[in-house]
């Protein structure tokens, strides 16, 4: 959690996370078809082919607007959903490998970004070389590991953590929460090969069988990398137990929302004196960080924990521990036993993912992955159109507008409070497209033959670049997701709101379709994120990024009330079969969501007039206000397999689709109208929540 973002979906980053999916009955749906396809296309910006016209748009306006989406969209084998989002990325990947197929091609023309962009794809594209080499590229460090004493430990944690391996817990740099000009080193929870606690202590069949399926995985890679099999099923029990420990010590996803929790700014001695002497020392000489004299210890309660169950640990289960997630960390650059044994965990087992995906989508991902501002630099020059940054800026302005009148017209807020929310209303950032200066990458060595040395290299000179910002002043034009990125983020300590050129693309933004179509795409989505800054999180920070209360308690008391109400209308919704929304833990997006809705159609009705736009007039049939609602809508039709709904619940605080499209529709006053609804109807029920 080195940086607290609030994304519009999960951002990819641990193949086991890919949030983009959804919740969706297993109605007309074969999930086990769904061939991979050769070409990728975006999904139509108004996606006439997805309405089902035999449904009512009052009683389930997902199934009107999405009905016919499932069916006319298999999942592809090497998914674990389809949506708008996964057709975009796929989309986008699909330009990234021509870009990187041509910036592979040695010749002395390259710039130094081309060339590392192409060799860093040569050498992961390169699968006979990968095979070839065996373990080789990381048999210095398992060396390292198997003839490691206790007091080796500390310095191999931290070169292992410089590559970007959480063993036993997680070490970063952070703002400062409550003094945002200032960065800072924090040190979190971690360990853990599964998504989080909860997998480990959850008591229900799926559960005891997943967790079977992770020792399996294990034993696996220890077999694989030398172990009998017996040695290796018994390691991987011993495993199993010590990241149990490491997950009863943890803090869980819902309760890790909240800001106060994970702070706790200290003096590094009170952090170095839970570690025995010396210990902290070596590791934070490894990981390369400056040396600090205060950080955030995120939760307290959980190194001393840690190290009480590392001291209680025999050393075989220690190194057989480091040994297998060094081995899972590179197994996408190892031989294909690796790879394919870390697929099955990750993909299949956790996600229902029936193939793996070419070679080149994941070699184009990792590029964007480890030096995604590189390959940035020649995306946005071939693919994000000048002028969608303008139409941009003006749908921002439009949403801001709306959110300014949308305060002023609350009857439940103070007027002091209202005077702060202006305050912060004008103190975000709104940051389109790319940055204004680009990464240097000028120290990191890419080389044409070396996929586990680039990774490595790339992790390594991430981490460095990371720590030291630690002590300096912040750079406010500095991003978190690359530029190809199909989502977009708040950043509370920054107050800034990002929308990456990957997400400024058909269906998103259109600049060949009715304003009323793309404040309902991307209009949403910018709301979404300024709402964010709004949320029972984004509250509690002020204009400049500090976490400090601006608002009356009886204000929050009021706002409380109100997102409480979105709390239970959310919990009440279930997916497979019977699982439940967590209510709490979606509660964030689910505001960002709703009052993003709100917003965009307020920005577009004021828009619609200054543009001597009649609502009334229609296109294929709909009126300017309808188009609107489908497009919101259809930003979440999906399909998606029951393992990665499961998966989803469990660990995103976003709501599966479905609910992203309907748990806000029911709670807009404007949508009745739109569509001639009746009071009562499902979708407008007589008690509705709002927060904004
Ligand atoms: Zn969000």
């Amino acid at each position: 959690m080195t940086i607290r973002r609030s994304g519009l979906t999960l951002a990819a980053m641990p193949a086991l996370l890919c949030a983009l999916a959804t919740a969706q009955q297993p109605l007309h749906t074969d999930t086990t078809a769904g061939s991979v396809p050769e070409v990728y296309k975006p999904t139509p910006s108004f996606d006439l082919t997805s309405i089902d016209k035999s449904a009512n748009p009052c009683d389930d306006f997902y199934k009107f607007a999405c009905g016919h989406f499932a069916a006319n969209h298999p999942i592809p084998a090497d998914q674990g959903a389809t949506n708008s989002f996964y057709s975009l990325a796929n989309v986008e990947t699909q330009e990234l490998r021509g870009i990187l197929e041509k910036a592979e091609v040695n010749g002395s023309g390259r710039s130094p970004n081309e060339q590392k962009i192409g060799d860093y794809y040569h050498a992961c594209m390169d699968e006979a070389g990968i095979n070839q080499k065996g373990l080789t590229p990381i048999e210095p460090l398992l060396k390292r590991i198997d003839s490691m004493s206790t007091e080796q430990l500390p310095a191999i944690v931290g070169d292992m953590q410089r590559m970007g391996i959480s063993v036993f817990f997680s070490y970063g740099e952070q703002q400062d929460f409550k003094d945002a000009t200032k960065q800072i080193a924090e040190i979190d929870q971690g360990g853990l090969g599964m998504p989080e606690k909860d997998f480990y202590l959850r008591t229900g069949p799926k559960d005891v069988e997943l967790r079977k399926d992770y020792v399996a995985f294990v034993t696996k890679i220890l077999t694989l990398s030398g172990a009998s099999p017996s040695e290796a099923a018994t390691q991987a029990d011993a495993i199993m137990a010590l990241e149990t420990s490491l997950a009863k010590a943890s803090m869980g996803v819902t309760e890790r929302r909240d800001p106060e929790k994970v702070y706790h700014l200290v003096p590094v001695a009170t952090v170095a004196d839970v570690f025995p002497e010396g210990v902290y020392s070596k590791f934070e000489t490894a990981v390369h960080s400056p040396h600090v004299t205060e950080l955030n210890d995120t939760n307290p309660a959980y190194l001393p924990a840690m190290i009480k169950i590392v001291s209680a640990t025999d050393l075989p289960t220690l190194k057989a521990y480091l040994r297998f997630h060094l081995i899972s960390a590179f197994s996408g650059n190892l031989p294909k036993p690796y790879d394919e044994a870390t697929f099955d965990f990750y993909s299949r087992d956790l996600r229902g993912v029936k193939v793996q995906q070419a070679r080149w989508k994941r070699c184009s991902s990792a590029v964007n992955h480890s030096i995604g501002e590189a390959l940035g630099q020649v995306y946005v020059k071939q693919y994000f159109a000048g002028d969608s940054k303008a139409k941009m800026l003006q749908m921002v302005g439009d949403i801001e507008h709306a959110m300014g009148q949308d305060i002023d017209q609350l009857d439940w807020m103070s007027p002091e409070t209202k005077v702060k929310a202006h305050v912060k209303l004008a103190g975000i950032a709104n940051k389109i497209g790319y940055p204004d200066h680009w990464r240097d990458y000028s120290a990191l060595s890419v080389k044409p033959e070396d996929a586990v040395g680039n990774a490595m290299r790339a992790d390594e000179f991430e981490n460095d670049r990371e720590l030291n910002k630690i002590g300096k002043p912040v750079d406010h034009g500095e991003w978190g997701m690359t530029p190809p990125t199909v989502n977009a983020y708040y950043d509370p300590s920054m107050n800034d709101i990002n929308f990456p050129a990957g997400i400024l693309q058909p269906n998103f933004y259109d600049p060949k379709v009715d304003d009323a179509v793309n404040y309902g795409h991307i209009g949403a989505v910018i709301g979404h994120e300024l709402t964010h800054g709004f949320d029972d999180e984004g509250k509690k920070f002020d204009a400049k990024g500090n976490l400090r209360d601006w608002w009356t308690p009886e204000d929050t008391r009021k706002f409380t009330a109100k997102t409480d109400c979105l709390v239970n209308e959310y919990s009440n919704f279930t997916v497979a079969g019977d699982q439940h929304v967590n209510g709490k833990l979606t509660l964030g997006e689910n505001t960002a969501d709703n009052g993003g809705l709100l917003l965009a159609y307020m920005a577009y009705m004021e828009r619609a007039k200054k543009d001597n736009i009649d609502p009334s007039q229609k296109l294929d049939g709909y009126t300017q206000p309808q188009q609107f609602y489908i497009a919101w809508a259809q930003n979440w039709c999906a399909n998606d397999r029951p393992e990665s709904v499961r998966t989803q619940v469990l660990t995103d605080p976003h709501s599966p689709d479905k609910f992203r499209s309907n748990g806000p529709i029911v709670n807009q006053p404007a949508f009745a109208s739109a569509f001639s609804c009746k009071s009562g109807s499902p979708m407008v029920p007589a008690k509705s929540c709002r927060v904004w």
